[in-house]
């Protein structure tokens, strides 16, 4: 098959740019699937992967996402993400990332890039000598830093909009919680949660970060099967994806499905599912956008106070993906879908106004018959 052919398979790019230099060894893709609200933003990640097909899946799939992401999330950003092929752990050099950060430069600022997967602050840095089109740069340049407390607050907002579509009413006061996963996301969820005043069950592979977070608020701990099945009211997962899957789905008893993670839904099928067992599911791209806000932020000129008053945006945004799925009858994950895909169809399709003259060419009626 053809590049272009492949392309046009894997969704409707704008544009796909094959990154090359054989002196340092960059071989890089950057895909911008759309810009109709903004610049396309999205993280480079870093992969060994086996062939260049999967590097070029990989990137077409991931830019789309940041589309649907950015869109749901009301930001005034289009959806674009870059791959670099290679090691993380030996491939990594200034000049290649130097290399890619001209490559970024050159396109200008419609596309920016950030850390993603296999990539990290220093490697932003040397992006960043080369050019301006590049976030999660550190604080003494004007950086956001760290997003995870930023994401966490947007998964509590995510939450109590949850709470309030399945209970009537988005106080946490009392409501048992299963909070799997202790990493950047989940524990400050877990402090969120806790001053909320809700019953929060907690679960982590790494039984150090669950010791400690026990201790400090006196929580109940599972192992981190016995989380995903406990009897709850929301089960919030904060580790990794495919956690809603054909083994998992039929022995969650939790009313509300609502956390950090990515892909929590195995295949889209699982969606429709928690759909006809009465589970409401709050999209994951919907519910963790506060990290995306956060950096969008950053790009204004950033204020901490302003990334987190935005990610309580994130409360509107899953309450309307509930209403576009009660309306359409559909799972919310397809609801989610719908609401970035028409966001996009209504600003694509605003006619341009006249904006007016600065300077007048033309003289008065009185001018021209005194004259
Ligand atoms: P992290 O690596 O800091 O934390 C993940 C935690 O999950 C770790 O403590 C790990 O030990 C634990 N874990 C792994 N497998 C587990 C299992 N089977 N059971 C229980 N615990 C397990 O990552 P993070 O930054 O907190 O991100 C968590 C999730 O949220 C990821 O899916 C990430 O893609 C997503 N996310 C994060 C952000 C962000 O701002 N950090 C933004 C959007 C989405």
């Amino acid at each position: 098959m053809g590049s272009f052919e492949f392309i046009s398979k894997h969704g409707d790019h704008e544009e796909v740019i094959f990154c090359y230099d054989k002196n340092v060894g960059l071989k890089a893709i950057i895909a911008i699937h759309n810009t109709a609200l903004g610049p396309a933003l999205g993280g480079t990640r870093m992969w060994n992967y086996k062939t260049e097909d999967e590097a070029l899946t990989d990137v077409l799939r991931l830019s789309r996402g940041m589309t649907y992401k950015a869109a749901a999330a009301g930001l005034n950003l289009g959806g674009g993400k870059a791959v670099i092929i290679g090691d993380p752990k030996k491939d990594k050099t200034e000049g290649l990332f130097r290399a890619f950060g001209q490559f970024v430069n050159s396109l200008n600022g419609r596309y920016i890039t950030a850390e993603d997967v296999g990539t990290g602050v220093q490697d932003m840095e040397y992006i960043f000598m080369e050019s301006q089109w590049v976030t999660g740069i550190p604080k003494e340049f004007g950086g956001s830093g760290d997003p995870s407390p930023y994401t966490a607050h947007g998964v509590l907002m995510g939450i109590k909009a949850s709470a309030q579509e399945k209970f009537g009413n988005d106080s946490l006061k009392g409501r048992r919680i299963a909070v799997q996963g202790l990493g950047n996301v989940g524990s400050n969820l877990v402090n969120y949660l806790v001053v909320e005043g809700a019953e929060v069950l907690i679960a982590d592979i790494d039984q150090d970060k669950v010791k400690k977070m026990a201790t400090t608020h006196k929580l109940t701990t599972l192992s981190s099967d016995e989380i995903l099945f406990a009897d709850v009211d929301i089960l919030a997962p904060c580790a990794m994806g495919a956690v809603v899957n054909d083994d998992s789905i039929r022995k969650i008893k939790a009313k509300i499905i609502c956390g950090g993670a990515n892909n929590q839904l195995a295949e889209a099928r699982h969606g429709d599912q928690l759909r006809e067992l009465g589970i409401l599911y709050a999209p994951d791209y919907v519910v963790n956008a506060g990290g995306l806000m956060n950096v969008f932020v950053e790009l204004e000129g950033y204020s901490a106070d302003r990334a987190f008053e935005k990610t309580r945006r994130v409360y509107d945004n899953v309450s309307k993906v509930f209403e576009i799925s009660r309306r359409d009858k559909i799972g919310t994950h397809l609801a989610a879908d719908r609401l970035a895909e028409e966001r996009i169809k209504t600003v694509s399709g605003l006619r341009s106004r006249h904006a007016g003259k600065s300077n007048r060419t033309f003289t008065t009626l009185k001018e021209v018959n005194n004259r």
